[in-house]
């Protein structure tokens, strides 16, 4: 195409504000426009890249026979109240009515949709198993949207959901999904590593995450270098060894400590070091006040708890209600109390006595609290975030971290949504049983901005060619001069036959049209310049700034070389 003719509004200064690198790269050079919080357009290069990562999802998902359909995205709250979730999700869900007064969501996701549907149309194991996927605009009102693409309130999922008569004929569809999740992301061009993921509240079933790596990315992936553990640190293990190291114990003893919040406050306070002190914090599982403790150099991980307690109902008690509860603020909780609140202890606590806890009244701690003693845990379990350089739990070696980006999960759902939702089909017995389901989701446009996040240098996009808005980008340096016009128009028709060009045929600066044509990053460009008259073009590759003079005659040749080895 013409670039006079495509709209493509690159910007000099992007708005303060973007933090992604991507989000910046994709804004500069005229890839996406924002409406309004975390909601775009895709302009023409976007909607090319975005047809070309979702060609790529067809292939794959049509490799393993998953076929692919079109679902509604407005959904009748009726749906959701089968599943529960219309007040399980929460004010992520995209509500609304209709001129009725009937209650709708803008789908987040499709697992009733999908259930709905065949629960009505699948009546028999002969016809399984069945996986469906779509591509289409998922709605979240997202808490935080930001990063551009990365977290937006609209945005385009691959979904796909598999219908099974047991649980082999899943595990065999949930292994074809992850190796062609594999598959898509090495070929649209992002370095993801699937990881290890906790599979929330209704649990027991397996999920992983596809993590592209990035220092943007909002999930910490915990891996090892001896082995292939990876793991998001949501799920993470923290293997404990005891390492008690006793002393003698102590009288408890009750301390001012004025104006103390946090527990590194309270350590320099006390010169001791943090790991020393325990944290107390008060949740409500389901309604009911628990009591967490964990040592002050560690931190709650509430994924956990909620995967411990198997409810997705744990919230932290809110400053009044826990003045309520202990008569105290959150800086001078601890577990020296007589109200009918349980404790949960993280293991590592098991090797601390004579610890530092809250008195429950505002400015005072006590030293030397022992459990049997002063307190009752009521059960240790492993309720924090590993740290980095602790063991893994395959036992392989230590932690190391790194972050990424979630731009795909596969997910065994089991019968979380056929048992609610009465979707049953006849055995090879003739019996009535759910169906047992997978999900399978990809972020299309946060693979878009990952992929962006993952190529590029200081002067724009480096588009890997599987998924380049244009192949080649031509350039006429000075389209006044009637050589390099007319060599241009002459190429451009050439050229075009075999592969998709960008035609830069703007009356603009020689200096404008480089930075754009950095800043767009296709794999090759041709430059029309100065040497039109005798027939030789500059042609450079984008990933290596290598280039070089080549004869018109030979430069069909040049190019199908040169691109076939990028
Ligand atoms: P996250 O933890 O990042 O909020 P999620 O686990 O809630 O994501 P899923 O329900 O697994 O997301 O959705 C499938 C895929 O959709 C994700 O792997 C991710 O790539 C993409 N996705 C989810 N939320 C967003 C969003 N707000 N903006 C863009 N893509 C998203
Ligand atoms: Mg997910």
């Amino acid at each position: 195409m013409k670039q006079s003719k495509v709209f493509i509004p690159t910007m000099k200064e992007v708005p303060a504000g973007a933090e992604a690198l991507s989000h910046r790269l994709l804004l500069k050079a005229g890839l996406i426009k924002q409406s309004t919080s975390g909601i775009y357009s895709y302009l023409p290069l976007a909607a090319r890249v975005l047809n070309n990562i979702e060609e790529i999802i067809r292939e794959e998902m049509e490799s393993i026979d998953a076929v692919e359909i079109l679902m509604p995205a407005l959904q009748q709250s009726e749906l959701w109240e089968e599943s529960g979730r219309w007040d399980a999700y929460g004010p992520e869900l995209m509500r609304l009515k209709d001129r009725h007064g009937r209650e709708f969501a803008l789908g987040p996701t499709h697992e009733e949709l999908v259930t709905s549907i065949v629960r009505d149309e699948l009546k028999s194991y002969k016809q399984l198993p069945l996986t469906l996927f779509q591509i289409q605009s998922k709605f979240r009102d997202e808490k935080r949207p930001r990063f551009g693409l990365l977290r937006g309130r609209e945005f385009i999922m691959k979904d796909a959901y598999s219908f099974h008569a047991d649980e082999d004929s899943l595990d065999a569809t949930y292994e074809d999904m992850y190796g062609a999740y594999d598959r898509i992301f090495k070929r649209v061009g992002i370095n993801a590593r699937p990881v290890l993921a906790d599979s929330g509240a209704i649990g027991g079933s397996h999920t992983h995450e596809f993590m592209a790596l990035s220092e943007i990315g909002e999930d910490t992936i915990v891996y090892g270098e001896e082995s292939d553990y990876a793991a998001n640190i949501e799920k993470a293990e923290v293997v404990y060894h005891p390492n008690e190291k006793h002393d003698e114990i102590k009288p408890l003893t009750k301390i001012e400590t004025p104006h103390i919040q946090t527990a590194k406050e309270l350590a320099d306070f006390l010169e001791k070091p943090l790991d020393e002190i325990t944290k107390s914090m008060i949740f409500k599982v389901e309604g009911e006040f628990i009591m967490v403790l964990v040592r002050g150099h560690h931190e709650i991980n509430d994924i956990k708890l909620k995967a411990y307690f198997k409810t997705d109902n744990i919230e932290f008690a809110t400053e009044d209600e826990i003045v309520n509860l202990l008569g105290a603020k959150p800086g001078s909780l601890g577990p020296i109390f007589d109200k009918e609140v349980k404790i949960y202890a993280d293991n590592f606590i098991k090797d601390l006595n004579n610890i530092v806890v809250g008195a429950n009244e505002d400015g005072y701690h006590f030293l030397n609290a022992n459990v049997g003693r002063d307190f009752v845990v009521t059960e240790y379990g492993d309720f924090r975030f590993i740290l980095e350089g602790e063991p893994l739990s395959d036992g392989s070696g230590v932690a190391h971290f790194a972050e990424g980006i979630e731009v795909g999960q596969v997910f065994k759902l089991g019968t979380k949504y056929s048992e609610s939702m009465n979707a049953t089909f006849l055995n090879n017995q003739g019996k009535a049983q759910p169906l047992l389901m997978g999900c399978y989701g990809i972020g299309v446009s946060r693979t878009l901005s990952a992929i962006v996040e993952q190529n590029n240098d200081e002067n724009g996009i480096i588009w890997p060619k599987s998924v380049t808005p244009f192949d080649l980008h031509l350039i006429t340096i000075n389209p006044k001069k009637d050589d390099q016009r007319e060599l241009g128009d002459q190429l451009y028709a050439q050229l075009k036959e075999n592969y998709d060009v960008l035609y830069d045929d703007r009356k603009e600066r020689a200096g404008v049209k480089f930075n754009d044509a950095d800043l767009i990053g296709l794999p090759i460009r041709v430059m029309v310049g100065k040497n039109a008259a005798e027939g030789i073009v500059e042609v450079k590759r984008r990933d290596t700034g290598e280039s070089d003079d080549v004869h018109i005659d030979n430069l069909i040749n040049h190019v199908n070389q040169l691109f076939t080895s990028i």
